[in-house]
């Protein structure tokens, strides 16, 4: 991936050169340094500045990781990170071109954000959200400009997986589709277009997966260990679905079985009692340090 300043682009993204990320957790810290990396200016906005700080920190760790595999000089790290502006202040969102939110999984927050950002944001900015569940339709309902509200939807760990599920709400226009698909591209990612529904297709898929693992678990049907190391050598999986759900956040796992829970309507989608009790816990997988497994740090 080029680190210097976004070549000048023809296509339909080409008036993108400014993006606010909202939310620097997991996802967003990931999305803000793939935008930067790309040569995009970045806005990366969190609720209060130390997480901010804990994103920044994260970025620049991964950063540096980056350069170490892939030879790079120390300008170039340097040059990623000057074009992220950390900040607690929505304003971020006044002068670019798109926002992309990031935070919680929790539909009311995310309505009013949307709410927020609709007034702040210039007219012609496209509002997408990385959610992993909840329907887009509703988001874009929830602000004045419907047509430009879409999904764009992430893989965990972000600079190193592929995919961006891109998700139509019902009013999202055709020329907002063809503007995020374009800037996909752009991030060296692979757009895949999906329309709305709970869960899209990843999550509709996967979710069902990690909770019958969990049951499995709950169960005493095998061990934590066990049961990852059959799916990761009887199904080639790079990882196995606790480890996964440790990497994806348990509150985060059990907020998107509710909306297809809740959604669908079907008592399959329950999410396992064990997996709430955890969340109750604390224990929300590889951020707070313990979930299926414990790690040393959270990271
Ligand atoms: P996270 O808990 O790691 O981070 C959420 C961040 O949002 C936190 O830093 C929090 O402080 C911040 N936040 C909360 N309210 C805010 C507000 N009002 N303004 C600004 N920041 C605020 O969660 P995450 O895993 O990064 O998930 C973020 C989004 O990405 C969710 O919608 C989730 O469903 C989606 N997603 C997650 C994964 C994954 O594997 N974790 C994958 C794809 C998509």
């Amino acid at each position: 991936m080029s680190t210097a300043a976004a070549p000048v682009a023809s296509g339909p993204s080409a008036a993108v050169r400014r993006v606010a990320v909202v939310g620097g957790g997991t996802m967003g810290n990931g999305i803000a340094q793939v935008f930067a990396s790309s040569g995009f200016e970045v806005a990366l906005v969190d609720a209060r500045q130390e997480f901010v700080d804990k994103a920044l920190a994260t970025i620049g760790r991964n950063l540096d990781r980056v350069a170490k595999k892939q030879s790079w000089m120390p300008e170039q790290v340097a040059g990623v990170i000057q074009r992220i502006r950390g900040g607690v202040s929505l304003d971020a969102a006044r002068d670019c071109q798109i926002v992309v939110e990031a935070v919680t999984e929790d539909s009311r927050l995310k309505r009013q954000l949307f709410e927020q950002l609709d007034q702040l944001a210039p007219a012609d900015a496209v509002l997408a959200s990385n959610t992993s569940s909840i329907s887009i339709t509703e988001l874009g309902a929830a602000t004045k400009r419907p047509e430009q509200v879409i999904g764009m939807h992430f893989m965990n760990p972000v600079p190193v997986m592929t995919l961006v599920e891109i998700v139509r709400g019902l009013a999202t226009s055709d020329a907002t589709f063809a503007l995020v698909e374009d800037l996909a591209k752009r991030l060296g990612k692979t757009p895949v277009a999906v329309n709305d529904a709970p869960g899209f297709v990843s999550n509709r898929v996967l979710m069902p997966m990690i909770n019958e693992a969990i049951f499995a678990l709950h169960e005493g049907v095998a061990t934590r260990e066990a049961i990852d190391s059959v799916m990761k050598l009887g199904m080639n999986h790079p990882l196995g679905p606790l480890a996964l759900a440790d990497l994806i956040g348990l509150d985060t796992c059990l907020s998107i079985l509710e909306v297809l829970h809740r959604g669908l309507g079907d008592d399959k989608y329950r999410p396992c009692p064990l997996l709430r009790n955890m969340v109750a816990a604390g224990w929300l997988g590889r951020k707070s340090g313990r979930g299926f497994y414990e790690y040393g740090v959270s990271t």
